[in-house]
């Protein structure tokens, strides 16, 4: 897959691991964007789930957006069919 660890350099790379909260089990922890107060719809926030890639030797973990288009989109107020 060509992922190596940013700190170690292993290619021992775990993907798409979810992000958990402990103080809220039930929920992913997310990227949060709100709608600007004048959005016709959607104003309430959109949450888009972090994933992360953790690495398997040293524990290097990075965060990536689940979908970094729909938080551009909510972010600028493009209207998107979500
Ligand atoms: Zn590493």
């Amino acid at each position: 897959m060509g992922l190596s660890c940013a700190k170690c350099g292993s290619t021992e790379i775990l993907t798409d691991i979810p992000v958990i909260s402990d103080n809220l089990p039930t929920g992913a922890v997310s990227a949060l964007a709100y709608r600007r107060p004048g959005a016709r719809v959607f104003k309430r926030p959109i949450t888009h789930p972090f994933l992360a890639r953790v690495c398997g030797i040293c524990g290097f973990a990075e965060f990536y957006v689940e979908n970094p288009k729909g938080l551009l989109a909510v972010a600028k107020q493009v209207d998107t069919d979500v």
